[in-house]
């Protein structure tokens, strides 16, 4: 096996757990939106954290939170990052996020890409509170006015998956390079979120017609026929590698698996061990993690022929419901689920096909395959 520390890609290192806001989708437990604050990760700390990034081949670093502008020495922290070379990208609310300090960013030349999200494009459910849709877009705009490129991500909910392409539309209008719509985890304030049965099936095909409506799509260009693009399923079950491609780590120091979830991080702080020990100790508790979900899971899971590549999926997912209970989402099983509702849609079997493709070049030049939540289901480029 290759050695974990050769294949970090991105470092996503929270500032601080303070945030302005207080989404009610927010997947975080530790956020203090009423003032307060928990140990911040210093920034002498995080100057170690990014050399020893550098030296292990990572190509981004994203800063998020809690909101990382409430930091004060936040410039600090970006200007150091910017001595080793490494580019900056910045997950915000946007709600601090001034002329001024658009102007700031843009000149430390670090932060070459701004993320920004949105749930609904109007009124939010009452009694609920999201991110302001008229104030990102607006934000949007100033920022890709000043020269940084911006992404939106929206987070899939069962109440917001008929807004998935008002809000792309939206998106690409106010000028952002991409729109990421995930499905939620119940975990944080989401924890006690319902999720109808079809929920994970109903977000691809959200997607793959999203992808339809803002792709241009040449059907003849690709071989959509429904029995290639149901077997494509099986290529979307590569096992979780959060933890060696993708580093999380926490606003007090702790490496994770994953920023989704707190599997496998009590006690491994990037503060007091070299960050390779701390990718070797998370790739051996992933990997007892993935014996063990296949084992909760059942025979679903156990006497699936995929399950020696899969092993079980995604950990977050497994993580949020508790460690227990049958699987919730297995890519292979959605996306045929979703495939199947398009046969007779030439337009959007020719999107799935070029996700297809699109996914087996990975494969092809043994590029590192995303994590599952990153597959390019769940990307439009804008
Ligand atoms: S049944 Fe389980 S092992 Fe098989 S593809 Fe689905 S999640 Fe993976
Ligand atoms: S597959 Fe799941 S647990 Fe693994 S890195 Fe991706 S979101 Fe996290």
């Amino acid at each position: 096996m290759s050695d974990p520390c050769s294949m970090i890609e991105t470092a996503a290192i929270s500032l601080t757990n303070r945030c302005n806001l207080s989404c009610s989708h927010c997947g975080s437990s530790d956020i203090y939106s009423g003032g307060g604050s928990g140990p911040e990760i210093d920034r002498t700390a995080l100057r170690k954290l990014f050399i020893q990034l550098r030296e292990l081949g990572a190509s981004t670093v994203i800063l998020s939170g809690g909101e990382p502008l409430l930091r004060k020495d936040l410039f600090s922290i970006i200007g150091d990052l910017g001595k080793t070379g490494l580019p900056c990208a910045l997950a915000t609310n946007g709600t601090l996020l001034t002329r001024r300090i658009i102007g700031r960013l843009k000149a430390t030349g670090v932060v070459t890409f701004v993320r920004l999200s949105v749930e609904f494009p109007g009124k939010t459910p009452a009694g609920s509170s999201f991110h302001d849709a008229d104030r990102v877009f607006r934000t949007l705009r100033e920022v890709v006015d000043c020269g940084i490129a911006v992404g939106i991500n929206m987070t899939l909910l069962p109440g917001n998956l008929h807004h998935t392409a008002e809000l792309a539309g939206k998106s690409r209008e106010a000028g952002a390079s991409f729109f990421r719509a995930v499905p939620v985890l119940p975990v944080g304030r989401s924890a006690g979120i319902r999720l109808p049965r079809p929920f994970f099936s109903n977000c691809i095909a959200a997607m793959l017609s999203v992808k339809a409506e803002f792709t241009r799509v040449n059907i003849l260009d690709s071989d959509s026929t429904e029995n290639r693009l149901l077997q494509a399923g099986d290529r979307f079950v590569g096992a979780c590698f959060g933890g060696s491609r993708v580093l999380s780590i926490t606003a007090d120091g702790r490496a994770h698996i994953c920023a989704m979830t707190d599997l496998g991080g009590s006690g491994v702080y990037v503060t007091e061990r070299p960050v390779r020990d701390c990718i070797r100790i998370l790739t051996r508790r992933r990997a007892y993690l993935q014996r063990k979900i296949l084992m909760s899971y059942g025979s679903a899971c156990r006497d699936c022929r995929m399950a020696d590549t899969c092993r079980g999926g995604c950990l977050a997912e497994w993580a949020a419901r508790g460690g227990s209970g049958g699987q919730p989402c297995c890519y292979r099983k959605c996306w045929r689920e979703a495939i199947g509702r398009f046969r007779d849609d030439k337009r959007i079997m020719s999107v799935a096909a070029g996700v297809v493709d699109g996914y087996e070049k990975y494969l092809l030049f043994n590029l590192p395959v995303p994590c599952l939540r990153a597959l390019p289901i769940w990307t439009v480029e804008l």
